[in-house]
């Protein structure tokens, strides 16, 4: 009997190619796993289910504990309710946590980055309630609840202790924002001031906290903010370290937890075998951490670190990183199934 049962939402776009990859480099690697695959988004009513998530996945996630998910395209001003916001709000996967780490041999603009976004990930401005109060004029809510802002705050503090991190900093725009902005404030001070003053403490107002980001990234440590922040923050900073094919994320509730990469489904190149399966492979070693299977993590970790070292074979993203970053050598470009290849060639 496998040790492991892991739910697999392969999604759309470049969804299945790039969970197919990531499937072979874990299964390489030594885990011992039985998948439990299941649809998600309009793949799922295409497959005949009656809802874009359908109540066999959310059970599968509920019984099992833990998936690993592709991403899933969602209809611009119209159609269905996101499977994303659904699937968090139902599994109360209240943190999203982000790391956005500079990689040996993927060249950018900044060196030592080592940033940490942890989002919340159930209400917000992202909470998706609008409202049309009358032809031509429109609401959406932002809502802010005393349990959510603490629940994500003690999160922040506990992860921060335990990884070792020095320093929280909360973005927000409580200057405009004041009651919902104030209270996610409010909650994070008490914390820090309650249950954790071994960790700095500092608030920024949101816009500045850009600029700092781009200005030196390497001053940055762990970031706690609200939802839609989060959201737009975390492709912000994705692109210090080399774009959205480099940064792997989660979804963790105190039932369950989901990991996913913070890209979308892109369909601009779904279904070519160009995109770059290492954020959803990253999103696998924090998933192989999260099930205490360090050794695995470690041997996925260390393959991949070799194969970035090395820049001898890379996916077309990573070859135009190269390429602008002055660098002599010419890569093979691959495409996603063989980049998974390269990296399974060196746990051997
Ligand atoms: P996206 O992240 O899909 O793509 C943005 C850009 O990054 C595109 O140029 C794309 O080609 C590139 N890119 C993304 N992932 C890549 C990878 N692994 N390798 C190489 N290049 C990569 O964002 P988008 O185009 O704004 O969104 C497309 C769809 O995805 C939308 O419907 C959106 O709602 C959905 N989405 C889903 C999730 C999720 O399921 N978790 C997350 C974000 C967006």
């Amino acid at each position: 009997m496998a040790k492991h049962t892991i739910v697999l939402i392969p999604g759309d776009g470049i969804g299945p190619e790039v969970t197919a990859a990531t499937r072979r480099v874990l299964e390489a690697a030594g885990l011992s796993v039985e998948w439990v695959e299941l649809p998600a988004g309009a793949v799922a009513i295409e497959q005949g289910h009656d809802d874009v998530l359908p109540k066999r996945t959310l059970a599968a996630i509920q019984a099992h504990k833990v998936a690993l998910k592709g991403p899933v395209t969602t209809p611009v001003g119209k159609g269905f309710k996101s499977v994303n916001v659904q699937l968090r709000k139902s599994l109360n996967l209240y943190a999203a946590v982000r790391p956005v780490r500079s990689l040996n041999g993927v060249k950018t603009r900044y060196d030592n980055v080592d940033i940490v976004i942890i989002r919340e990930n159930t209400e917000g401005l992202y909470s998706g309630i609008e409202n049309e109060v009358v032809p031509g004029v429109v609401t959406s809510l932002k809502v802010a609840t005393e349990v959510a802002c603490t629940r994500i705050a003690r999160y922040a503090f506990r992860y921060a202790t335990r990884r070792h991190r020095r320093k929280i900093n909360v973005f927000h725009k409580a200057n405009i924002m004041k009651l919902t902005d104030g209270l996610f404030l409010n909650a994070s001070r008490k914390i820090q001031e309650e249950e954790y003053p071994n960790i700095e403490y500092e608030e920024t107002i949101i816009d500045a906290g850009c600029m700092k980001i781009v200005q030196d990234p390497t001053r940055l440590d762990v970031l706690l903010m609200e939802n839609l922040y989060g959201d737009l923050v975390s492709d912000l900073c994705a692109g210090l370290v080399g774009g959205l094919g480099v940064v792997p994320g989660s979804n963790i509730g105190d039932e369950a937890a989901v990991f996913e990469a913070v890209h979308g489904s892109a369909p601009d190149i779904a279904g070519k075998n160009a995109a770059n399966p290492l954020a959803l492979i990253m999103s696998g070693v924090m998933m192989l951490e999260h099930l205490h299977e360090d050794a695995l993590a470690k041997k996925v970790q260390t393959a991949y670190d070799a194969v970035l070292a090395e820049g001898k074979t890379l996916t077309k993203d990573l070859a135009m990183l190269a390429e602008a970053s002055g660098e002599k050598r010419q890569p093979t470009v691959v495409g996603t199934s063989e980049f998974a290849d390269a990296i399974i060639a060196k746990m051997k």
